[in-house]
């Protein structure tokens, strides 16, 4: 496929020395690209190539950029309110693809409650960067640290792993700098590289941060005078109160918000960006009919429920799942999940909603699901 070039090494000049504990500017030193190093806390013996050709992360005209860097409204419960990467949405299992040659320095497997992702270190001239691939499920499928990989050569595949709504590649960039690392960006890093990630994406539906973020309790929620479960309670806010944010402002889990003229603090995970589902009003009797003027007849059969209104979710819709999703013990993503439910698995009926989280029973075990992968059937 043309949009990945297969960089040749030949001219690679320099190669990266890490030691343990320490960041590159100590560390980093050129050396001949044939001498041997220790690198990546004792694994194998490794020659970071010079990352000279750069590509797409994933195969261009196949994603979708659903968020920038940058400060942003939380897209689902505890999320970050600034976006430390770019989101690139794609199918799940589509290939992920080493932006530049470089050398594995992470490999962390995801699962419902960690984050998969893999780390590359690259060298570039006489700075040392990391991309980060996030998000993955399997991070040992074609890569193990200290494995040198080119520009362009498959790394892993997209998955939704941790906390995401979907399939997608989270791909983030940092610096290494004397006293530590620093965040950039990867979309204009590599348009100066000649990689323009926007216009190798099918569409844009990232949207620049508003003013204000709103934002619905996912409970009954304490409005707290600090960033803190220690501070005092300034006001106790009912289910669904809706609250508004800067986008970019948190500390500690919590974001500054104002509920109404009250000011305080909420934490991130008991606020969901998605108004609460009212749930479906308990099923009426159809009205009795008119007792007729000649003799009375007992009616026959028993009322029929009246239909359930539109939109709302009904007590009688089932639901199945539209990928494999983790079901959680709480309406967020905090908690450890029960168990995987597979893809195309009746849920039955939704039991509650909480935010974007709707309450269902599968395999003897009953919990919360995201909504965005449920679908009535
Ligand atoms: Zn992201």
């Amino acid at each position: 496929m043309k949009l990945r070039s297969r960089h040749t090494l030949a001219l690679a000049t320099a190669i990266a020395l890490e030691v343990a504990g320490l960041f590159p500017a100590a560390a980093v030193a050129a050396v001949p690209v044939s001498a041997p190093v220790s690198s990546l806390r004792g694994a194998a013996t490794t020659a970071v190539p010079a990352a000279t050709a750069f590509v797409t992360p994933l195969a261009g005209k196949s994603y979708t950029v659903s968020a920038w860097q940058g400060p942003r409204c939380m897209p689902m419960p505890g999320a970050s309110t600034s976006h430390s990467g770019v989101d690139l949405a794609t199918r799940n299992g589509s290939p992920i693809y080493a932006v530049g040659a470089g050398v594995v320095t992470a490999t962390v497997s995801g699962s419902s409650s960690v984050t998969g992702h893999i780390d590359i270190r690259h060298t570039v001239g006489n700075v040392t960067y990391t991309t980060k691939y996030l998000h993955i499920w399997s991070a040992t499928t074609h890569v193990k640290v200290g494995q040198v990989v080119k520009a362009g050569q498959q790394i892993s595949s997209v998955g939704t792993s941790g906390n995401s709504t979907g399939p997608h590649l989270h791909l983030e960039l940092w610096e290494h700098q004397a006293g530590g690392t620093k965040l950039l960006d990867p979309v204009p890093w590599l348009k100066s590289r000649s990689v323009d990630v926007a216009t190798q994406a099918t569409a844009i539906t990232a949207k620049t941060a508003p003013s204000t973020c709103t934002y619905y309790t996912t409970g009954v929620v304490n409005l707290r005078a600090g960033a803190s479960t220690a501070t005092a309670v300034v006001a106790n806010l009912a289910a669904g109160t809706m609250v508004t944010a800067v986008p970019g402002q948190v500390s500690n889990s919590f974001l500054p918000v104002k509920a109404g003229s009250r000011s305080g603090w909420i934490a991130n995970w008991l606020l969901s960006p998605t108004r609460p589902v009212v749930p479906a009003p308990e099923p009426t009797p159809a009205p009795a009919p008119k007792p007729p003027t000649t003799a009375p007849k007992p009616p026959t059969t028993a009322p029929k429920p009246a239909p359930a209104p539109a939109g709302s979710s009904s007590a009688m819709t089932t639901y199945k799942t539209t990928a494999a999703v983790n079901l959680r013990p709480t309406a967020s993503t905090v908690k450890k999940a029960l168990l995987t439910i597979p893809k195309g698995k009746s849920v039955g009926r939704i039991l509650a909603s909480s935010g974007s989280w709707r309450k269902v029973t599968y395999a003897g075990k009953t919990g919360w699901v995201h909504k965005d992968y449920l679908k009535a059937y």
